[in-house]
């Protein structure tokens, strides 16, 4: 039997325990043991780690040279870079996601850190044309103060850096919380951070449940930013949550992205694509392109060239090298999408290829890569985000009937169109509301370009130049250029 791992926090520079010394037990998803335990934060915790990073933003972090924060920044994104492979193995025993992907995105994170690093002394401030005489205005850009940042299960290390690496470049200190189901990685990370030698309570990172832990911090009083990724129904109390201390909210949350196919299509890419958008990660991207419309003509020839691909696909442990698709994350998860598809089916929709669980699912949480025929999309499987290797397909017929079952759907993430029509993806990627749409390709993500939704998947871009400025406020100062006196305000008018 292999040791279970003994976690600690990292809380103001150092390694500690819950106060009530209680612990969360963590799950490898590929074979449904228990691999670690982590402290299981309570709201005293939550206070302890607050004031340490509010400590940190009045004493030192927020008044240091931008140019010195990014100094620290770099020195954690080099250690990124030497510690991917250890952290992509970490983040796949946490996580079931492929070992492959993880410690690719490892050591891409750390362009996340060099990206917000570049551009910490390049946020400049205005000069007002201001209509009163002898007064000079100015507008700078001042950090926030303390941000909590609350990270789902999934992709832990990315969702992480779009939100520390702008946050510390503009001088604000931060609380993460990892979330339950896969709190390891960002321990491991934190271990970067203390390396790195950002000064103590700088950064944070707590273990805990959404309740008490997550509540207690995205309502304390002292926090004045809020950056959640996870679920819409997570979000709903996170804005209540913040009524108690009046934060300003970001929200990334999910997506139930269509993608489209033109009888037009390079077929080999559009497949590639779509399989990617979909069994990439199993399915458990807020992005998975996981409604697709196929337009009449090609529709037959498409969908068994798709099914095809999908029923190749290796399913397996993730560290595994030839693996290509690994289990999900928890079984509750696998159990959801079960759920779904079966009332899919009784409601008309035809599994072309997976839909069931596999011998290998009782061990680990193995879901295979699964087609649905739709005739509709108010079906379950079309309808609903399962974070899962589903995808929903239905047919149509022309361009403007694809752009409005693409639009008819609550969330706003994600979208794809594949065609070798310039004109038609300028049209179609224009008319889509979402917050991304990608054009003959899916599933890029980069520190430059902003990540993020619209409606339902809520709002405030994450990566890109602008999202620095979503860790900062505008302070308005007015300078008096005037010898004389101020006029007595009891003579004026
Ligand atoms: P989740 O909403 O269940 O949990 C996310 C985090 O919120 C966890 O850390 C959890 O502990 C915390 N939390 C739960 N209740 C809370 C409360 N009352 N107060 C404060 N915090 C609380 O999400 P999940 O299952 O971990 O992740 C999957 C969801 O995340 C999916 O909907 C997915 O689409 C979404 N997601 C979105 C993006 C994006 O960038 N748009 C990226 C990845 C995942």
């Amino acid at each position: 039997m292999t040791k279970i791992q003994k976690y600690k926090m990292y809380i103001n520079g150092q390694w500690v325990n819950s106060e009530s010394g209680k612990l969360i037990e963590t799950l490898n998803p590929e074979n449904n043991k228990i691999w670690a335990t982590v402290p299981e934060a309570n709201t005293k915790d939550v206070d302890k780690a607050v004031k340490a990073a509010q400590t940190a933003f009045n004493t030192s972090w927020a008044n240091l040279y931008p140019r010195d924060r990014a100094k620290y920044l770099r020195s954690l994104a080099d250690l990124l870079r030497k510690n991917s492979e250890h952290l992509g193995k970490i983040e796949t025993i946490d996580t079931g996601k492929l070992f492959r992907e993880t410690k690719t995105q490892a050591k891409y994170i750390a362009e996340y850190y060099d990206y917000f690093a570049g551009l910490a002394d390049k946020v400049e401030g205005t000069v007002v044309p201001i209509d009163k005489p002898d007064m000079q205005v100015t507008t700078t850009r001042i950090p926030i103060g303390v941000v909590a940042a609350i990270i789902p299960w999934n992709s832990q290390m990315l969702l992480t850096a779009v939100k520390l690496a702008p946050a510390l470049a503009m001088g604000n200190t931060v609380v993460i919380k990892a979330s339950e189901l896969a709190p390891v990685t960002l321990l491991e990370f934190a271990k970067l951070v203390e390396k790195s030698g950002i000064p103590k309570g700088v950064v944070n990172v707590i273990t805990g449940l959404g309740e008490p832990c997550g509540k207690a911090l995205t309502a304390h009083k002292l926090v004045e930013r809020i950056a959640f990724t996870g679920g819409p129904e997570t979000a709903k109390h996170i804005i209540k949550n913040s009524s108690e201390n009046l934060s300003q909210v970001s929200l990334e949350l999910g997506g139930k992205s269509p993608v489209v196919v033109f009888n037009d299509a390079d077929q080999e890419n559009a497949l590639n694509g779509i399989t990617s958008g979909i069994f990439g990660a199993s399915g458990q991207s807020c992005i998975a392109g996981s409604r697709l419309y196929i337009q009449s003509k090609i529709y037959d020839e498409f969908l068994y060239k798709l099914v095809k691909k999908a029923q190749k696909i290796k399913i397996g442990a993730p560290m595994k090298k030839e693996t290509q698709m690994g289990p999900l994350n928890s079984f509750k998860q696998l159990e959801y999408i079960e759920k779904n598809i079966k009332s899919t089916i009784e409601q008309g929709g035809k599994i072309k290829c997976g839909g069931k669980r596999l011998s290998i699912s009782n061990e680990g949480y193995y879901f295979p890569p699964t087609i649905i025929e739709c005739k509709n999309h108010n079906l379950p499987s079309a309808k609903n985000e399962l974070f899962g290797p589903v995808l929903s397909v239905m047919k149509f017929k022309e361009e403007e009937e694809a752009i409005k079952l693409m639009n008819d759907n609550k969330y706003g993430l994600s979208s794809g169109v594949y065609t070798s029509n310039l004109g038609k993806a300028m049209r179609v990627s224009k008319a889509i509301r979402a917050g991304m749409v990608f054009v003959n390709t899916y599933r890029l993500i980069s520190p430059m370009a902003p990540f993020g939704g619209i409606k339902d998947s809520g709002y405030g871009k994450e990566a890109g130049i602008e999202s620095i400025k979503e860790y900062t406020r505008v302070k308005t100062t007015w300078y008096n250029s005037s010898d004389k006196p101020m006029t007595d305000p009891f003579t004026m008018g």
